[in-house]
């Protein structure tokens, strides 16, 4: 819950949240922040002016109500193993990878039911991931890099990120997602930590996420509670700005809008409605627990809000904007045909029924928009679709899920919407 617009005010917000003490270990992304900070203060005005960035952005765009573009960001993972264990498989990155893409897209299997009082905030945040094809010298990759290690476990210091200290250097950071697979038992309990976008331009060695290979995707060495991959996608989240929910300070603020406030971490899972009418502030319905970005088990964290993927998207045209134009998604062979596609944007999702589809057309070619139900039984179909934005409603339709397929050439793409009255 973003409490104060006030720049001043939210300026000794970060101060006060970053004086804070560490609430656990589950995640070591501020206290490992918190440690930068105090050896180097000018950290922190890095961040304060990000953060006034940030805001002007989520102003300008949030307001108006902007299409978001559809982003893809291309993903390294460097695995370090000094035993055959911990060099995990690549199907289970690949789990990863579609987690990822799952709760980022709103496509996760245990979203809240249309009848949960926070449905109305759950967003797709309209930012996808692949596993790199194309590593930053042009060539043909896999997406993943394997280094053995010396070192037995590592603790969170930032020598998984070098190739000289045990771990492996980081990819352009401007261009990838780095995500480091690693033991960091020796940690003390931490399942991972990430750098925030503020960090990328003065330390971009340092930047990108750091997994404990217990704690990534959903099969493999993935191990309970922490075995859904949800680790990834909160890492992620700060990777792209986001806070933790209860702002890391007892009734804290994350600078986000529509997460209730909460008092504290949340762990294991807690019951609906969870701290209501807290003296913090939390409203009727309590805390949003289930959010990724609070501390609960995997199986219980299940949701972003509409304002936090405005931040991500915030993020994503600010300190991160070189990911807009990586190609590390692309193949090299058929970049110019890959550049070429076309692209569609649905907004809002969820909505009451009326869609607005924007298009990226890149080829002229007849577009056909087709309406399904989840069992796949066609509803309505649009062909030769060419005003953009095109209003498509579904008014009549009961709430609950569908799918929206394009197709334009040899090109189809399926985006999952949602109707909520
Ligand atoms: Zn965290």
């Amino acid at each position: 819950m973003k409490k104060i617009l006030s720049t001043t005010i939210v300026l000794g917000l970060i101060f006060i949240s970053l004086s804070s003490k560490a609430q656990s270990n589950k995640c070591a992304t501020m206290t490992i922040l918190n440690e930068r900070i105090e050896k180097d203060p000018a950290i922190l005005l890095r961040m304060q002016q990000s953060e006034i960035e940030t805001q002007k952005w989520i102003s300008a765009n949030r307001s108006a109500k902007k299409t978001q573009v559809l982003v893809s960001i291309p993903v390294v993972v460097h695995v370090l193993y000094n035993n055959p264990t911990q060099n995990i498989s690549t199907a289970q990155i690949q789990s990863q990878i579609d987690i990822l893409n799952d709760d980022f897209g709103l496509f996760n299997s245990d979203s809240l039911d249309n009848s949960h009082p926070f449905w109305q905030y759950t967003a797709d945040t309209e930012i996808e991931f692949c596993l790199a094809t194309r590593d930053p010298n042009g060539n043909a990759t896999s997406g993943i890099t394997r280094t053995y290690t010396d070192s037995l476990s590592f603790i969170g210091d930032g020598n998984e990120k070098y190739t000289a200290t045990g771990g492996e250097d980081n990819w352009d950071p401007t261009k990838y997602l780095n995500i480091w697979v690693c033991d960091l038992s020796a940690s003390g309990g931490t399942l991972g930590y990430a750098a925030f976008p503020s960090d990328l331009v003065s330390d971009p060695d340092e930047d990108g996420v750091v997994i404990n290979y217990t704690a990534f995707g959903d099969i493999g060495t993935a191990t309970a509670p922490n075995d859904l991959g949800r680790t990834g996608t909160h890492e992620v989240g700060h990777w792209l700005n986001l806070s933790h929910i209860w702002g890391d300070t007892i009734c804290g603020d994350d600078f986000v809008a529509d997460t209730e406030i909460a008092e504290d971490a949340n762990y294991g899972c807690p019951t609906f409605p969870h701290n209501a009418n807290s003296t913090c502030g939390s409203g009727v319905n309590g805390e949003m627990y289930m959010n990724y970005m609070d501390y609960v088990d995997d199986y219980c964290m299940v949701m972003f809000t509409f304002d936090q993927g405005t931040r991500m998207q915030s993020a994503l045209n600010g300190d991160r904007a070189g990911l807009l134009t990586s190609l590390g998604c692309s193949s090299p062979s058929t970049i110019n045909e890959v550049l070429l596609e076309n692209t569609f944007n649905i907004y809002p999702n969820p909505s009451n029924g009326n869609f607005i589809i924007n298009a990226q057309l890149t080829k002229n070619e007849n577009v056909s928009i087709t309406l399904y139900n989840l069992v796949g039984a066609k509803i309505q179909q649009f062909d030769n679709v060419n005003n953009y934005p095109f209003l498509m409603s579904l008014n009549d339709l009961p709430n609950g899920s569908y799918f929206i397929k394009f197709n334009s050439g040899n090109n189809t793409i399926t985006k999952k919407v949602f109707v909520s009255k």
